[in-house]
């Protein structure tokens, strides 16, 4: 197996690949697996226990027992929803080598600076394999019986096969800020607010967004800013590029009612634009013969809680174990027309399909009576009591 990426999704995959008896090559284009800080915060799962270690929840994580709460725009309303599981919160870092910890014991061979280029295509425009550059110099080649595009929310090979990522991700900043005010074990909720279209004086065509505050041991806080670009998102809106994001993110933090007060005295140890890819999944997680777009690459994380680390796993694990399953029953029947549709069938009935889809489902409802329906401060605040009951109930 040929797999593009060491991020969870990749380094997941390796590991099932080698589990399957497979030979399975990772090509990063980083100096390091997982390069960029992304998610930080899981729940746990016996899938996660089995890749990264029994031991990583007491070691590596901070773990939360919490509340969520929703605050409505300038922060005149709230509602609490109970928390029903613990969350772990690490560093990227932390989560990334344990991974790649696994992997090298599996076997699987990681090649670094090796970014992808494209596919390598046959006469019936089936991926074989790739074309990658390696050490930003000379371009290689790479075969395989299966490719797995596990290279995020700007895949290269999404974007080769025609996905426009513009409707599948969500611009964002990701901050994280220590000596904040809140000490997380005597504030330990988490706290969305939610802000309408046209609401910021500022950036009034700008999507609607989410900011977030997520307390994660000691004075230590995750920060951030999600634009929600929903299938339900208001019609007209302007993507802002990342330089303008920063500026409406400098303005949020100086002044927005509720949030502005998270950083007074704080210390920012690093904050970028980025974006994640939970507006929508890909219509097609197989764009073509021998490849298959895996986690971020194909949309497949939880709006809901915005979780894509566990998602991304849980598919990039069952995909190789059926890709793994077609190799067994013999070359001439892996990659044909009726195993792709029976490869599919059983991706859609799985459990971890079947619950994005219905998360995907959850959050169409609500935003589109937020920020279709509701659209504005003044007509959310108005409404707060019905939005507490989708909430209660999602
Ligand atoms: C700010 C932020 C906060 C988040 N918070 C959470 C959270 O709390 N909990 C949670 O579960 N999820 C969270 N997520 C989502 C989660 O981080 C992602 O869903 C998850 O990292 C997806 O894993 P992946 O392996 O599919 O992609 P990625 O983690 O993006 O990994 C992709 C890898 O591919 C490599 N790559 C890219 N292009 C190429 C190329 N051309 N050639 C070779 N290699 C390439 C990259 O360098 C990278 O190593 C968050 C995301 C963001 C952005």
């Amino acid at each position: 197996m040929v797999i593009v990426g060491a991020g969870p999704a990749g380094l997941a995959a390796g590991i099932a690949a080698r589990k399957c008896g497979l030979r399975a090559v990772i090509l990063e284009k980083g100096e390091s697996a997982g390069p960029l800080p992304r998610g930080e915060g899981i729940h746990r799962y016996p899938l996660l226990d089995e890749v990264l270690g029994m031991d990583f929840w007491e070691k590596d994580c901070y773990r939360m027992d919490c509340s969520v709460v929703y605050h409505s725009p300038n922060d005149l309303h709230t509602t609490r929803k109970q928390g029903t599981r613990d969350i772990f919160f690490f560093e990227w870092r932390r989560l990334i080598e344990r991974l790649v910890d696994s992997a090298q014991k599996a076997g699987v061979e990681i090649i670094y600076n090796a970014e992808v280029l494209g596919p390598i295509e046959g006469n019936d425009n089936s991926c074989r394999g790739l074309r990658y550059r390696f050490e930003q110099k000379d371009e290689r080649l790479i075969y395989g019986k299966a490719v797995l595009a596990c290279d995020g929310y700007n895949s290269v090979l999404g974007r080769h096969y025609g996905i426009d990522y513009r409707t599948i991700n969500c611009p964002m900043v990701k901050c994280i800020a220590d000596n904040t005010p809140v000490l997380s074990s005597s504030e330990p909720d988490l706290q969305f607010y939610l802000i309408g279209s046209g609401d910021l004086s500022y950036a009034p065509d700008i999507p609607p967004c989410v900011v977030y505050a997520f307390p994660i041991g000691g004075r230590k806080m995750e920060l951030g800013l999600m634009l929600r670009m929903g299938k339900d998102a208001p019609k007209g809106v302007r993507i802002p590029d990342p330089k303008e994001l920063m500026t409406v993110w400098g303005h949020l933090k100086k002044d927005y009612p509720g949030f502005s007060r998270y950083f007074q005295g704080a210390q920012i140890e690093y904050e970028y634009a980025t974006a994640m890819s939970n507006a929508r999944m890909v219509k097609e997680v197989v764009p073509a013969r021998g490849i298959v777009l895996i986690g971020d690459s194909a949309g497949f994380v939880d709006p809901f809680g915005s979780s894509g680390i566990y998602s991304g796993i849980a598919m990039a694990t069952f995909w190789v174990n059926l890709l793994a399953g077609g190799m067994r029953r013999g070359p001439g029947t892996f990659w044909g027309k009726k195993e792709i549709g029976n490869y599919l069938r059983s991706f859609r009935h799985s459990g971890i399909c079947r619950h994005i889809n219905k998360s995907y489902a959850r959050v169409g409802i609500f935003e589109w009576y937020l920020y279709r329906y509701l659209r504005t401060a003044k007509h959310i605040n108005r409404r707060w009591g019905m939005i507490k009951k989708l909430l209660s109930l999602a």
